[in-house]
């Protein structure tokens, strides 16, 4: 096991003296957006969210996919790899409407929990359960936003360019010369823990925007299809809260890659 994953690291560090060359070189020159930015994505999980994600992935991507059209919006869909075995259709979808789609882990697992080898080894898997499908992303989010060390010195070698988790910034920064943090500020995980209701999650989005807007800045704000699809007040509610933004013309809203121009 040892004498495979040094071959693997030989490879890698070959692989990112590479990358370093070509991606090193477009970095440099790299401008972040002067336009306070929301990007919007999309935990998109399926059956990895439990029971709930199983019984109401597909009407709430319906739903959100029909949303983003009449919005004519693009986003980012972190997809957990392995719904490209398991529902190979619905992530076709999201491609077919032209959304990017980043990784959202292999099978949902936190990053924070693997070793150096088992960080390796989910990375190759799911690079290879998108390539499938004929997917390469260029962003990482860590499922619970566990990410890891050892997660953020590897995703380079499997040509990711950014990675988005919680945290404090309220502007993408470069995590180390291969790699961009976009910050996430928050989703709508209260709906599921009944921290409050729809109207509140709005609220609280809300002040989010008024803070970014007052940083000059550029932030992530999550849903889950699952969550859109158990909620119907949510899903309506996230349609007007998205053209509101969409009418502030002090801001733009956007997807994670199309917000980091030299990545996307
Ligand atoms: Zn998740």
């Amino acid at each position: 096991m040892s004498g495979q994953n040094d071959g693997i690291g030989e490879w890698i560090d070959k692989r990112g003296r590479k990358l370093r060359a070509e991606i090193g070189r477009r970095f440099r020159s790299v401008q972040l957006p002067a336009t306070p930015t929301i990007c919007l994505f999309c935990d998109f999980e399926g059956h990895y969210a439990g029971a709930s994600g199983e019984k109401y992935a597909d009407i709430g991507t319906d739903r959100l996919l029909d949303l983003l059209e009449r919005c004519g919006l693009k986003i980012t869909f972190n997809v957990v790899a392995d719904l490209c075995k398991t529902h190979p259709e619905r992530v076709k979808r999201i491609r077919a409407a032209g959304h990017e789609i980043a990784c959202h882990g292999w099978k949902h697992e936190s990053p924070r929990d693997l070793s150096d080898d088992e960080t390796i080894e989910m990375l190759q898997k799911a690079v290879a359960a998108f390539e499938s499908l004929k997917i390469v992303p260029s962003g990482f989010r860590s499922p619970r936003s566990a990410w890891s060390s050892s997660l953020v010195r590897y995703l380079p070698h499997y040509q990711f360019e950014w990675n988005a988790e919680r945290d404090g910034a309220w502007r993408p920064y470069r995590i180390h010369d291969l790699m961009f943090r976009v910050s996430v500020k928050t989703d709508d995980w209260d709906l599921v823990d009944g921290t409050s209701d729809a109207a509140g999650l709005f609220e609280k989005w809300r002040g989010v925007v008024a803070e970014t807007k007052g940083n000059s800045g550029c932030i992530a704000i999550g849903v889950h299809e699952w969550i859109v699809g158990m909620e119907s007040a949510y899903a309506e509610g996230l349609e007007s809260f998205v053209r509101e933004l969409q009418s502030d013309e002090s801001m733009q809203i956007s997807g994670i890659g199309d917000a980091l121009p030299e990545t996307g």
